[in-house]
């Protein structure tokens, strides 16, 4: 998708959700890191994560959009469009925007030690110690 078409789906989503038409641009921004998108309050621009065609489906895109049409017309119609506004909160409820894009956000690892040899293992996912043992050793693991 180039940065055309989706402000070309940018402009479609706000006229069918908003009834209000997006005149500005939107491009696909890859210095974006753990957010999906971002409303440039100066610019009036749409960024969005490529990422989250790269990851996700164009349902979780959609929403992306819907959010950041949330700020965008808020901005515009002088409310400060903050996600902690009442009218921030219950435009997003109305039009079914997404809060937050979670898996784009920073992936905390988690370290487990094996008990016998102290061999390190990091995971982003939290996995049953009970049921995984060292590769190495076949000691117990354990988170630390
Ligand atoms: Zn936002
Ligand atoms: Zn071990």
């Amino acid at each position: 998708m180039t940065d055309d078409e989706l402000t070309l789906l940018v402009q479609k989503i706000s006229i069918k959700y908003f009834n209000k038409k997006f005149k500005h641009q939107a491009f696909f921004n890859t210095r974006l890191k753990t957010t999906g998108g971002r409303y440039s309050l100066k610019e009036h621009w749409i960024d969005i994560n490529p990422k989250i065609l790269e990851k996700y489906s164009c349902e979780i895109l959609i929403g992306v959009i819907k959010h950041e049409l949330c700020h965008y017309h808020l901005h515009l119609d002088g409310y400060s469009g903050k996600h902690s506004s009442n009218e921030f909160k219950s435009l997003l409820k109305k039009v079914g925007g997404s809060r937050y894009v979670p898996i784009l956000e920073k992936q905390k690892s988690l370290r487990y030690v094996c008990q016998d040899c102290g061999r390190v293992y990091i995971r982003h996912k939290k996995i049953n110690s009970l049921k995984y043992v060292c590769s190495k050793c076949h000691g117990n693991i354990k988170l630390s």
